[in-house]
């Protein structure tokens, strides 16, 4: 089937002969009653692997009592048991139908008081709680808790932008908040003088993708370092500020990241140390000139030629964006279906991924890469870029060029990620294999060295094609490192290849650590062996991780387990 695009206009149709318009890609206190010792928690045989499948048992009296405690503080329609409540905090890609990762009830506070009130139900009965914000985290588990009958605390009613600064350039919002809320406003307000970063998928929350290390495209496109200033409500229910929001009324709490003191925003990022309720976001100025663009390269063997003439490139700031470098099943994924290539159930061979390159004109590699700013300037860097390529053999460059103010309705759907308008078209690419798509991400760092990167994409090709699937990727660059999201692809209802695609991401976890590297992010299944891997000194990153969240969690309520994070209690569990 050809894919086609909300207007029902034909991607593969439209994207063939424009070759280089195709994109793929691939966060006063309530007093602690109670010490908690998890007595509703029980473990099970694991289905999967390395940890305990735990399980936190919703017929327990304890729970029942809670209950009836949360819905006198938020009101019935706010504390839902129901299956279709549940059922978005799911991870609808899942391999085991049974779902060891579900939720037994869901809560959505309205206010920060809200929250605090859980928290003190939470804390007196020894109910753990997994915070999400729009609870989209697809293909790391999705809106699922870790530990199943979890109550899921989800933040989406508090899904006020509480500001835009025009004159310093940032917003605040809260985690409800999306991609798309955030654009409208901007739309609304600036008249998108002030642009923004999002990921490829766009109805995630801003707050809740920076939390999980998420990424986008435009020079601000590492969430993490862009956001600025956070406010985050403890286990215990105390409120703080991060950095000069330490202080009373403090103008540069968006603006400066560090206060008086440590640092402590990371901290509340991949963590189940607190739940954060506001967030400072910098914003991007519009620029005079943008410019999209393709490097394509002939030979599957020149990936690590064309990383190590581009990390200087990056380095330098002659390119400044975050820069993806798809393979070419990567982009075929986005634009057609498996079927319309190959009718093997094998992994696509050799030959037909060099027949899909030449009939697409796609290179087996091609990086989609942007500049941004006066036209002077993107001028000089374009040349730059376009003479190192050249080195190459059989390299091309091939751009677009639109002004800064061009009406959004005009730039080219492919070129959007690139210019921070959100958009849902990469879900294409989870229909590869037709039927009810589905993917489960593995994405290691590594040096953006090219023999490094070389290196671990052969060894994702050649693990994933083991296990029967197709090697689908993209790479993501920043200056020093390069972040290789592998993704396996499934039609959900097939069980078997779904399952495959779990234990090819879990041989790859050893064996990507045995060569050095680790991953950036990780599926709920997947966060003990990933961390297992971050073995220096003994586990001393564990054993630190362990201690704070002792000293800010010690009955153990917020979202056990995450990153391999697991409450006093559990511990002796963990494998
Ligand atoms: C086709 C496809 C393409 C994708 N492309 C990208 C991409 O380009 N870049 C990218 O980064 N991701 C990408 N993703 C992954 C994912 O969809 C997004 O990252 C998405 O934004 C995450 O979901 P969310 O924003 O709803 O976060 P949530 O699910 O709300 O949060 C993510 C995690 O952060 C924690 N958390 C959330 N809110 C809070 C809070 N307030 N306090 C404490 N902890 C909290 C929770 O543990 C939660 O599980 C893609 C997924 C798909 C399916």
């Amino acid at each position: 089937m050809d894919k086609k695009n909300e207007d029902g206009e034909s991607l593969l149709g439209r994207a063939l002969p424009r070759r280089r318009l195709i994109q793929g890609s691939l966060a006063g206190g309530a007093a602690i009653a109670t010490p908690f010792l998890h007595p509703p928690i029980a473990a099970a045989a694991s289905k999967s692997g390395a940890a305990p499948d735990l399980h936190f048992d919703a017929a327990d009296p304890e729970f029942k009592k809670a209950i009836g405690e949360l819905r006198a503080a938020l009101g019935d329609d706010h504390v839902q048991l129901g299956a279709a409540d549940l059922l978005p905090f799911h991870d609808p890609y899942y391999h085991d139908r049974e779902q060891q990762f579900v939720p037994s009830a869901v809560l959505v506070p309205g206010s920060v008081e809200e929250i605090r009130e859980i928290l003190k139900v939470a804390n007196r009965h020894g109910i753990p709680l997994w915070t999400s914000s729009t609870g989209r985290n697809l293909g790391y588990g999705g809106g699922a808790p870790r530990v199943s009958g979890t109550l899921v605390l989800n933040l989406r009613r508090m899904n006020r932008g509480l500001e835009i600064n025009e004159e310093s350039g940032y917003a605040v919002v809260e985690p409800g908040v999306s991609f798309f809320d955030l654009y409208e406003a901007l739309g609304k307000q600036t008249d998108h003088r002030w642009w923004m970063s999002v990921p490829d998928i766009g109805w995630g929350s801003v707050i809740g993708n920076t939390l999980d290390h998420g990424r986008g495209y435009t020079p601000f496109g590492e969430h993490a370092e862009t956001q600025c200033g956070m406010e985050v409500v403890l286990a215990n229910g105390d409120i703080v500020r991060t950095g000069m929001g330490a202080m009373d009324d403090n103008p540069a709490w968006h603006l400066n990241p560090r206060g008086f003191g440590p640092r402590v925003d990371t901290l509340f990022m991949q963590s189940n140390f607190g739940i954060v309720t506001k967030m400072g976001v910098w914003l991007m100025p519009r620029p005079e000139i943008y410019l999209p663009g393709n490097i394509d390269i002939k030979h599957d063997g020149d990936l690590a030629a064309l990383i190590d003439v581009v990390r200087p490139l990056m380095i330098n700031r002659t390119i400044h964006n975050y820069p993806i470098i798809g393979n070419i099943l990567g982009y075929a994924s986005f634009v057609s279906t498996r079927d319309q290539w190959y009718q093997g159930k094998d992994p696509i061979p050799e030959a037909v991924l060099q027949r899909i390159s030449d009939e697409t004109g796609i290179g087996r590699w091609s990086m989609r890469f942007a500049l941004y700013g006066m036209e002077g300037v993107v001028n000089a860097h374009l040349a730059e870029i376009t003479r190192a390529v050249q080195t190459i053999p059989g390299a091309t460059i091939t751009t677009r060029r639109y002004r800064g103010d061009i009406p959004h309705g005009e730039i080219h759907p492919m070129d959007k990620t690139q210019a921070g308008i959100p958009g849902m078209e990469i879900m294409s690419l989870t229909k590869w294999y037709g039927g009810e798509g589905g993917h489960l991400g593995f994405s290691p760092i590594t040096p953006l060295v090219g023999k490094d990167v070389a290196e671990q994409t052969k060894l994702a090709r050649a693990i994933a094609e083991k296990h029967g699937h197709d090697y689908l990727c993209g790479i993501i660059l920043a200056p020093r490192s390069a972040t290789h999201v592998c993704e396996f692809i499934f039609d959900v209802n097939d069980r078997d290849l779904t399952r495959r695609a779990y234990e090819a991401s879990r041989e790859l976890i050893v064996e990507t650590a045995k060569r050095g590297y680790g991953e950036y992010r990780a599926h709920l299944d997947m966060m003990d062996l990933v961390a297992d891997q971050y073995g220096f000194n003994d586990h001393a990153a564990r054993r630190l991780n362990e201690t704070l969240k002792d000293a800010l969690d010690p009955n153990g309520i917020l979202s056990p387990g995450k990153q391999g994070i697991w409450p006093r209690s559990l511990r002796p569990r963990r494998a």
